[in-house]
C-alpha cells in the first residue's frame, strides 16, 4: 500500500472506536470508488467483515488492490439493482452512484435508475436483515442554495430538469426513500450529505476527474489550470480522512438514528482561490486561463456543520494546506511519475 495512504490510515484508525467495527459484517456498495474505498480500507484495518459491491462503471478495481484475496474483505462485481446476497449484514454504507458533472449528461437515466431501483433494493435487504444502513447523499440535493452556510434544514433550489437533476434528484428521491423506510418499517437509518471532498485517489480520469485533481495535474504538466466561468463560484473542500471519520461517527452514533447529517469543512473557498492556492504549491508555471462555465453550476456550496459537531461530536481536522500537499504528493507519485 502507498506511504500516504497508509499513514492516513494508521492515524484514522487510531481515532476510531476500534470494538465498534469488530467482527461486524458490513456490505459497503460503491466500495471501489473515491470514498467507498477509503471505508473499505479503514474497516478492514478495523477488524471488520466486508463485502464490497462494485460494478466498476467508475470505480476502480485498483484502489482496492490491496485488500482483494484478503480474509475478511469480498469483492462482487455487480451493479446494485441486481445484488442479491443471504449473508446478514450489520451495517450498510450504501454509496454507489455515479458522482461527477461530466456523467450527469452523459449517463441521466442510469444515474436515475441507480439511484432509484438500486436504493430501493438495498432497502429492501436492509428491512430484510434488519441492518442498521448510512445513505452517502450529497450536497447537490441544496442545488443552487440561497442558504450558505446551508444548514440540514434548508430544502433546496434544484432545476428538476436541469443538466444536474439526474444526480439531484435521484439523490433527493433516494433520501425520501431512506427517510420512508425509517418511518413505516422504524429501520435504523442514517443520511450523511457530503459536500466536496478530495484526497488520494479522486478521479483523475479526463473530463471525469473533479476539479481539485483536474487543476493539480493541470499545475504538475504544466498545462494551462481552467477555470469555469470568473472563478467567483464557491466550493468546500474537505480532506478524504475527515469525510470518512463523519461517515464512520454516523454510522456509530445513537443520535444519528432517522437523522440527515452535512459533512463537509465549513470554510468556503472561490474556485480562483484553489486555482491559486494549487499553482503556488506545486510552484508551477501554468497559467490560469477562463473558460465556458456549465449550465446549472451551483454559484456557492459550504455547509453548516452544527449539527454535525453536536450530534456527531464531529468537525474536520486537517488543515487546507496539508491535505493539498498530501493529494498533490499521492497524484504526483502515483499519476504523474508511474
Ligand atoms: N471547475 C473549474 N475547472 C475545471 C473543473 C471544474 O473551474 O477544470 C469548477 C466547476 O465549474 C465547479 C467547481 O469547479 O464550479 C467544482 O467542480 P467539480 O467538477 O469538482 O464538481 P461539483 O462541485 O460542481 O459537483
Amino acid at each position: 500500500m502507498d506511504r500516504i495512504i497508509e499513514e492516513n490510515l494508521k492515524r484514522m484508525c487510531l481515532e476510531i472506536d476500534e470494538e465498534s467495527f469488530r467482527k461486524k459484517n458490513i456490505l459497503v456498495t460503491g466500495g471501489a470508488g473515491f470514498i467507498g474505498s477509503w471505508l473499505c480500507d479503514v474497516l478492514f484495518q478495523l477488524g471488520a467483515n466486508i463485502s464490497c459491491v462494485d460494478d466498476l462503471t467508475t470505480g476502480k478495481q485498483r484502489n482496492i488492490e490491496d485488500l482483494l484475496g484478503k480474509k475478511g474483505f469480498k469483492f462482487i462485481q455487480e451493479d446494485v439493482r441486481n445484488f442479491k446476497s443471504k449473508e446478514k449484514y450489520h451495517f450498510i454504507l450504501h454509496s454507489a452512484s455515479r458522482e461527477t458533472p461530466e456523467e450527469y449528461q452523459k449517463y441521466p437515466i442510469e444515474i436515475l435508475l441507480v439511484n432509484s431501483l438500486g436504493t430501493h433494493r438495498i432497502l429492501e435487504m436492509a428491512r430484510k436483515m434488519d441492518s442498521r444502513i448510512l445513505y452517502t447523499s450529497t450536497s447537490e440535493v441544496y442545488g443552487d442554495a440561497k442558504v450558505v452556510p446551508t444548514p440540514e434544514t434548508y430544502w433546496g433550489n434544484v432545476n428538476t430538469i436541469g443538466v444536474r437533476s439526474c444526480h439531484d434528484e435521484g439523490k433527493r428521491y433516494s433520501e425520501a426513500l431512506v427517510m420512508a423506510y425509517n418511518k413505516e418499517y422504524g429501520l435504523d437509518t442514517r443520511i450523511n450529505r457530503i459536500f466536496d471532498t478530495y484526497g488520494p485517489r479522486l478521479r483523475v480520469d479526463g473530463r471525469y476527474s473533479r476539479v481539485v485533481s483536474r487543476f493539480i495535474l493541470q499545475a504538475l504538466s504544466g498545462k494551462d489550470i481552467t477555470v469555469y466561468g470568473d472563478g467567483s463560484q464557491t466550493r468546500s473542500f474537505c480532506y478524504i480522512s475527515d469525510t470518512v471519520k463523519g461517515i464512520l461517527s454516523a454510522i456509530m452514533k445513537e443520535g444519528a438514528r432517522g437523522e440527515v447529517i452535512n459533512i463537509g469543512d465549513p470554510q468556503e473557498r472561490s474556485i480562483l482561490e484553489l486555482a491559486e492556492k494549487i499553482k503556488g504549491l506545486i510552484r508551477s508555471s501554468s497559467r490560469i486561463v477562463f473558460q465556458d462555465i456549465s449550465e446549472d453550476d451551483p454559484r456557492r456550496r459550504c455547509p453548516d456543520i452544527t449539527k454535525a459537531k453536536k450530534i456527531l461530536e464531529w468537525e474536520p481536522k486537517i488543515e487546507f494546506g496539508e491535505g493539498l500537499k498530501k493529494t498533490i504528493d499521492w497524484l504526483r507519485y502515483n499519476i504523474v511519475i508511474k
